[in-house]
């Protein structure tokens, strides 16, 4: 029998970003993005290998992209995926893994869509598209939401009156899951433990960062919250900020919510502090040539950064290591540099010359003597959820 395919798709409300992933392997048959979806600029790219493409859509909506899929796999990989793995956002607490998705699922979907009113809609726009395209194969749901259940309460909880956790659901939850499962999983590996053992700390930093500690496969604690916007600073995001900040805005400039939400969601982070750009990249070149905000934006992301991984650290019973992720975390020297000359407290240090000379996309251990491990593990969210979708089929197949 050939290994098996996996259609992984990751819905916004004007994209679907997709990738068809097959079993034991690290690279994507084919990948690719469908943009501006419900315009008439409707557009499909893809990637095989390291051929790009565009592809014809034949309508401008969700379900005219994925039905262009189906000649891509047809052509590319000569065989039907055998199922279809869909990243959704927010599963409250419904959901502690992964969910072959029928009526029920899709009724606590929407249910949890308050908590990601951006998200979950359109997750469930591409679930109901895709199960109208994809007919004769299981679609799987994987949660960001789900690896962070095993957190206990005083971890979860916030110190509000009971009722608005009873009653409304405001708790921590916790996002990037499917990353943080994924690097964590690949550094017990690497440190030659049993797949999923060891006590660590996972710095998952792209647009969206997100910290974690993670004990034996578990998610202890992890730095963001109700929704994405808690924590870390981020590209665009504040990250935690005073919470009567909202008040003090609204008394002294006017400003109603919908302002302080685009204030924090999109005028913060990395660009508002340097008032430059949220792309780390160029404020590292920024901060190279003498701009004074794209050194400071990189000060406070690594010092926030390295605050919140010693906070994490008391989650945990030892340290086995530190692991960096996501497009700043597995490319920027400078960040992991940075980042560590805060952490001397839990003993960690660098080796200055292999964190600079680590190759680009490759996992690999970058601690100087007498550290744990600090390890850079390129993360593969779409590989997590095409093995989670295919291990959650094989069980239920054992058991039925
Ligand atoms: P997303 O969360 O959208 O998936 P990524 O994980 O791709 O984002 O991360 C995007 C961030 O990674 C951007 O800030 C980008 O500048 C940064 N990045 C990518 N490559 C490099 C690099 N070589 N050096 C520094 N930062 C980089």
């Amino acid at each position: 029998m050939t290994n098996r395919l996996v259609l992984v798709i990751n819905c916004g409300s004007s994209s679907i970003k997709f990738a068809l992933r097959q079993e034991g392997q690290s690279e994507a048959v084919l990948s690719g993005l469908a943009e501006r979806l419900g315009s008439p600029q409707a557009s499909l790219s893809f990637k095989s290998g390291e051929q790009s493409h565009q592809a014809s859509l034949h309508g401008n909506e969700h379900v005219d992209a994925l039905s262009a899929l189906l000649p891509l796999i047809e052509n590319h990989a000569g065989q039907p995926p055998s199922a279809v793995g869909h990243r959704v956002v927010h599963g409250g607490e419904h959901f502690t893994g992964a969910r072959v998705i029928d009526q029920e699922v899709m009724d606590a979907i929407e249910a949890n869509a308050p908590l990601a009113p951006l998200h979950n809609p359109a997750n469930l726009i591409g679930i109901r598209a895709a199960m109208g395209v994809f007919t004769d194969v299981p679609h799987v749901a994987i949660f960001d939401t789900a690896f962070h259940q095993s957190m206990p309460a005083h971890a979860y909880r916030y110190a509000l009156p009971d009722e608005l956790y009873t009653l409304h659901g405001v708790r921590r939850y916790g996002f990037h899951g499917t990353s943080h499962q994924y690097v964590t999983n690949q550094a017990s590996i690497l440190a030659g433990m049993n797949a999923g053992e060891g006590a660590w700390l996972s710095a998952h930093l792209g647009n969206g960062c997100s910290s974690c500690a993670v004990l034996n496969g578990r998610s202890l604690d992890t730095s963001m919250g109700l929704t994405p916007l808690e924590g870390l600073v981020m590209g665009t995001r504040s990250g935690d900020v005073d919470p009567n900040l909202h008040a003090h805005l609204a008394r002294t400039l006017g400003w109603d919510l919908e302002r302080i939400e685009r204030l924090l969601n999109r005028e913060s982070g990395l660009l508002g502090l340097s008032g430059l750009t949220n792309d780390m990249r160029q404020l590292e070149q920024a901060r190279a040539d003498g701009h004074h905000g794209a050194r400071l934006a990189i000060e406070v992301f690594c010092y926030r950064l390295a605050r919140s991984l010693a906070g994490l650290a008391v989650a945990l019973p030892r340290l086995d290591g530190l692991i960096f992720t996501g497009g700043i975390g597995e490319n920027s020297a400078l960040v992991r540099a940075l980042t560590l000359s805060h952490l001397g407290i839990l003993g960690l240090n660098l080796d200055p010359d292999r964190n600079i000379a680590l190759p680009r996309g490759q996992a690999g251990a970058i601690q100087g003597h007498g550290s744990p491990a600090v390890l850079v593990i390129p993360t593969d969210e779409e590989r997590q959820i095409a093995e989670e979708s295919l291990a959650l089929l094989d069980t239920q197949t054992r058991s039925s």
